[in-house]
């Protein structure tokens, strides 16, 4: 059998200034045919899990279709345009065709996608591939955590798969699961039937982590299911992102059973009743603001519970100075932010400035008010050049980060700050030693991340520190005017 193997993937903060566009996509790497699988191999992702399940069956073959899903800046890029959107998923299709016949389509979408012209993105990619393969070939999906989906994306697709774990560290475990339940469908071993339901609830990313009250709670209900019953292939609980202002935002459950509707229609139920019971500490945690948080970071590293981990949980665009200001301001050492995102900050330094030599430069603060102002830095320029690293973490473990041309500045008491041309949240330690920093010298060490940083440093940190301070991705959703969302989701009315 030859299985079509496809990824189209982004989490669309709709807040964010710029849209993202084709441009960014083919920055980021687009792959086709058999260099989606090369590239994967080996790399804890969905696809990778895709070839290990392929590999342990007879005759199944996997078919590389086209990947995009890393454009530049991520998700600080705001709704794709039309005509990115066309671009990839009329791709595709494309060579869904041009390398039929296909017993059955694989699809590693992210379910956070916001695309102007089309309101449900990934159940339209969906039908896109189902315009060409017919309703008769199986199309199975993978989806973030993150994913913000409905009925449209059941009704369109033979069975849905989603992580259970944020970090995301189960990314190849899925992947897996739906590739052996594809094989077994395209073979007539067994019949994926769907159910869904959405329990009205939206919360914040930085609230979701499943190591922690409720999440965790929520991910273990769906996990007694899939152990206890034996026609219950998949339970998925996606809680939704918060920051794409579309009509399918929040949490969903979606159950996929062998053949026994009834079951996945009761485990949904179960599911999403249990995740309203728990709405009120799901969605308001309380999180220190700048001020405070700085102060206790402070307190961590004099007594000595370093690194001392600052997440700058808010920052959507990755260029806010708010804890590189109130740092400095409270006389902080030994810290370093990692990173700021400021690509005239390094042309200027490029311009201006050799490795060595001290330069003064205003950086950040580029992006409105949520940015905070540009912060003034005079030191020295320790690092000035292309990077590139390798995640040495659980989350993507062996995949390469390319940041493009990165400039560190150092100052004051071994405090540093490195620049880099877009958003980029650090997941481990893998970026110090590339630009000539080594955590065990840092103190603090404050980055863009809400959760997935914890996957390394929950067990390499002396202390963490989750800063909510104002950002385009709010601990408080009622910052944001949303246009599109259904009007009855808590906590908002
Ligand atoms: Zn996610």
């Amino acid at each position: 059998m030859r299985i079509g193997v496809a990824s189209f993937s982004h989490e669309t903060c709709t807040f964010c200034p710029k849209p993202t566009t084709v441009e960014d996509f083919e920055a980021g790497g687009v792959e086709y045919g058999k260099e989606i699988l090369a590239r994967s191999r080996g790399i804890p992702n969905y696809i990778n899990g895709f070839i290990l399940a392929s590999e342990e069956e007879e005759n199944v073959e996997l078919v590389g279709l086209l990947a995009a899903s890393r454009s530049r800046g991520g998700s600080s890029g705001s709704w794709l345009t039309e005509e990115c959107f066309d671009k990839y998923s009329k791709g595709i299709a494309g060579e869904l065709e041009k390398n039929g016949p296909i017993d059955g389509v694989l699809l590693a979408l992210h379910g956070a996608m916001a695309a102007k012209g089309y309101m449900k993105p990934e159940a339209e990619v969906v039908r896109r591939c189902r315009e060409v393969v017919g309703p008769d070939v199986p199309i199975m999906v993978t989806l973030d955590l993150h994913a913000n989906e409905d009925h449209e994306l059941t009704d369109a697709a033979d069975g849905v798969f989603i992580l259970k774990t944020y970090p995301h560290v189960d990314s190849e475990e899925i992947g897996y699961i739906a590739a052996k339940c594809m094989i077994k469908t395209i073979r007539g071993d067994l019949k994926p039937v769907m159910s869904i339901e959405k329990p009205r609830i939206i919360t914040p990313s930085v609230y979701q982590g499943t190591g922690e009250y409720p999440a965790k709670e929520i991910m273990e209900r769906a996990f007694r299911w899939e152990n206890t019953e034996p026609d219950c292939i998949c339970v998925s609980v996606a809680f939704g992102f918060a920051y794409a202002d579309v009509p399918d935002v929040g949490a969903t459950v979606i159950a996929v059973t062998d053949n026994n509707k009834p079951l996945a229609d009761k485990i949904v139920t179960d599911v999403s009743d249990y995740i309203w019971s728990l709405r009120e500490p799901f969605a308001g945690k309380k999180l220190p603001k700048t001020k405070e948080g700085v102060k206790e970071a402070i307190k961590l590293a004099k007594e000595d519970k370093t690194p001392v981990i600052v997440a700058d949980h808010s920052d959507r665009m990755g260029d806010s100075t708010w804890i590189l200001k109130e740092l400095m301001d409270q006389g902080a050492s030994n810290f370093c932010v990692a990173t700021i995102s400021d690509e005239k900050a390094i042309k200027m330094i490029q311009q201006n400035a050799a490795l060595g030599e001290t330069i003064t430069v205003k950086i950040g603060g580029r992006n409105g008010k949520y940015a905070g102002e540009p912060v003034e830095i005079t030191g020295e320029v320790t690092y000035l050049d292309e990077c590139q690293y390798v995640l040495s973490g659980p989350m993507s473990h062996g995949d390469t980060r390319k940041l493009g041309y990165t400039a560190v500045l150092s100052f004051g008491d071994n405090n540093h700050v490195i620049l880099t041309p877009t958003l980029h949240q650090v997941l481990d330690d893998a970026i110090f030693p590339a630009v000539n920093l080594s955590l065990d010298d840092l103190e603090i060490v404050a980055i863009k991340s809400r959760v997935h940083f914890r996957a390394f440093y929950n067990d390499h940190a002396g202390s963490i520190v989750v800063i909510d301070a104002p950002g385009l991705g709010p601990a408080d959703l009622s910052q944001h005017t949303y246009e599109n969302i259904p009007k009855n989701l808590y906590p908002l009315e």
